[in-house]
């Protein structure tokens, strides 16, 4: 029976941490704060945003909301990205993507000012995430190693498979990998034979979306899977990309979903604004 990767343990252990930091940041008289810009009210957007909110705010992290009608024009999307920027009570700054449709999300994570931005969005956090910086990285991929660590399991020297590669999971997620000395091989929609590739993993990460992606054909004993896939199976509840049943009878570790990669992502958001917060005191002592 594979062991279970609780995402639970991991992110209490990391929020122990952000809680420490920002009562010291807040015994200087810095409060983190952290602004989640929205557009529109797509529910999901609002679903993260709630667990975002609650998170930071029980690791207090100031949280404010600045959200824009679903009509908004890319100007005034861009004055609030801008106005953000400009706040220095403002450390860290997330715009919930994807924005709605005539919206241009790109230009907005290019008007994000990098040193606020904490979910790896702006051309500066890929830049640094190409350089293995795990700070910069986009909260999902930086939670997967974060679990790693937190379970003890060392990609050096490893021979790691991320099946997915857009540019919020997958390809930052295959950077800090290699940059933590695994061997990284990324498959996406394209790939060819795609379980023989998965069946040389060490460690798979599965990152696309996809229910019943990687069955007990792609899986062998001895590796660890990280199941970041969020679906919903036909009953309506939730599932990964993984065969949760064919991983726990034959994998040695393995991730729940949910429980999983989900449940550290918005403490390691946390971590991010609270890091963001350090260095911008940090640049005010050095100027
Ligand atoms: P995306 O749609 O942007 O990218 C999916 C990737 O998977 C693409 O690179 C695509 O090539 C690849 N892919 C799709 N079908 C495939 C197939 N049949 N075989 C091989 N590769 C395939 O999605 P995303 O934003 O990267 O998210 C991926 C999954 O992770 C989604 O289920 C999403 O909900 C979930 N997610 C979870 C968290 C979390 O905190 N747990 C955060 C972000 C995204």
């Amino acid at each position: 029976m594979a062991k279970l990767l609780a995402g639970a343990p991991a992110a209490a252990a990391l929020a122990e941490r952000v809680r420490g930091d920002t009562a010291l940041l807040r015994a200087r008289g810095i409060v983190p704060c952290f602004a989640v810009l929205r557009v529109g009210e797509d529910a999901a957007a609002l679903a993260y945003e709630r667990g975002a909110a609650k998170r930071c705010e029980a690791l207090g992290i100031c949280v404010r909301r600045v959200t824009l009608p679903h009509d908004a024009p890319q100007e005034a999307l861009l004055a609030a990205v801008n106005a953000l920027n400009a706040d220095p009570a403002v450390h860290g700054i997330l715009p919930l993507l994807p924005l709605p449709a005539g919206l241009d999300g790109r230009a907005l994570c290019r008007a994000l000012a990098p040193e606020k931005d904490v979910d790896g969005l702006s051309d500066a956090s890929r830049a640094a995430v190409y350089g293995g910086d795990e700070s910069a990285a986009p909260c999902t991929a930086a939670a997967c190693m974060q679990l790693l660590r937190h379970y003890g399991i060392d990609p050096a020297g490893r021979r790691a498979v991320v099946v997915g590669r857009s540019a919020v999971v997958g390809r930052p997620l295959a950077m800090l990998l290699l940059a933590a000395d695994s061997t990284v091989t990324v498959c996406h929609s394209r790939t060819q034979n795609l379980a023989a590739l998965c069946r040389e993993a060490d460690i798979l990460v599965a990152a696309a979306g996809c229910r019943g992606l990687i069955g007990a054909e792609a899986l062998r004993p001895g590796q660890v899977v990280l199941d970041v896939g969020v679906n919903t199976d036909p009953g309506g509840a939730l599932c990964g990309d993984v065969d949760f049943a064919a991983a726990e009878a034959v994998v040695s570790a393995v991730t729940p979903v949910p429980g999983g990669v989900g449940a550290v992502t918005n403490t390691v958001l946390a971590a991010h604004v609270v890091t963001a917060a350090k260095n911008c005191e940090n640049r005010k002592k050095g100027a």
